[in-house]
């Protein structure tokens, strides 16, 4: 079997940046993480170790008891950065600049008059963020879900990690339905998120499997997942390279290798060192000529542990993903 990586995966300079500046915080028990710095359960769990607490993110309406408070990648809203202020915290800031980039579009197009449209996942910390400060706005996770909506202006941006291609789609549907309104369309899907998808796109053309790893809340990389669904790939979601199992890749000649944007390289080196280790195994040598649709057809609705593989088109429950 052969292994292909992705020319773009893994950790984004956001989450990068973010970890880079735990390491700084000397007396990390005297400080609570607003949230799960980034989705991923490796990196969560090394700062617990290190001391540091943490808040839920479905609980965020609560304030912390200490002083110092670390603001995550996925970023706050103004109004719980006041409350927090208001409460006498310290704010240890690593939302990502992409992250305030939308902020900031979804500030001008209040100015302008517009009613938002969010083209995100519900319930995503992001997401959420970013709409507590909106008066007037709708949360759009995929065309199916676009309506007619009464207001001459209609002001559109992305959750940073929003496929380029649902966000063209919401887009066009949103047109369509309202040709009432003025509408202006704001970019904020982050660069590492495109080039991350425009990687994958090229290797699905190549291979016959793929593997995707990220946190199983992770928004972007179960947006990579469904990706490959759509296109008719079948594709392996795990966190780290135990999850792994052997009989996946039976008759498997090319397997793809990919990774969200929260993913340590470690991690990924770990993956690709237990795949190199199933492609020397005798289960991933092909018995007869191209057996992988056969591959394919088994393997279509299988549900391993904590490894899900997700067909195209799912739903992601709100208060699972980032
Ligand atoms: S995914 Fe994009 S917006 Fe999110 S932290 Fe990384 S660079 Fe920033």
């Amino acid at each position: 079997m052969q292994i292909l990586k992705a020319q773009d995966m893994g950790m984004c300079f956001g989450v990068r940046d973010a970890l880079a500046k735990t390491q700084t915080i000397s007396n990390p028990v005297q400080v609570t993480i607003f949230g799960q710095l980034v989705h991923n359960p490796v990196v969560n769990r090394r700062l617990a170790a290190r001391g540091f607490g943490m808040v839920d993110e479905r609980s965020r309406d609560r304030l912390p008891d200490s002083t110092h408070v670390l603001v995550t990648a996925h970023g706050i809203s103004e109004k719980m950065r006041s409350a927090l202020l208001a409460a006498g915290k310290e704010l240890v800031d690593t939302t990502c600049p992409l992250v305030k980039k939308a902020h900031a579009a979804a500030h001008r197009l209040q100015e302008k008059g517009c009613h938002v449209i969010v083209i995100g996942t519900p319930g995503h910390v992001e997401v959420n963020g970013i709409v507590e400060d909106l008066n007037s706005f709708t949360i759009v996770e995929s065309p199916a879900t676009v309506q007619t909506y009464p207001f001459t202006k209609l002001g559109i941006l992305c959750q940073t990690t929003t496929p380029s291609t649902v966000a063209a789609a919401v887009r066009a549907k949103v047109a369509k339905l309202n040709p009432q309104a003025h509408i202006q369309f704001i970019d904020t899907v982050c660069q590492p998120t495109k080039d991350r998808q425009t990687a994958l796109e090229e290797l699905l053309n190549q291979v016959q499997a793929m593997v995707v790893v990220g946190g199983q809340n992770s928004n972007n990389t179960r947006r990579l997942v469904d990706r490959c669904h759509q296109r008719g790939i079948p594709a392996w979601h795990v966190q780290c390279a135990a999850e792994l199992q052997q009989q996946w890749f039976e008759g498997v000649q090319v397997v793809g290798l990919t990774a969200g944007t929260s993913t340590l390289p470690e991690t990924i080196d770990a993956v690709y060192h237990a795949l190199s280790t199933i492609a020397r195994s005798p289960v991933a040598q092909p018995l007869v000529p191209s057996p992988a649709h056969r591959w394919r057809k088994r393997n279509q609705s299988s549900v391993t542990g904590s490894v899900r593989r997700h067909r195209a088109g799912t739903t992601l429950p709100a208060n699972r993903i980032t």
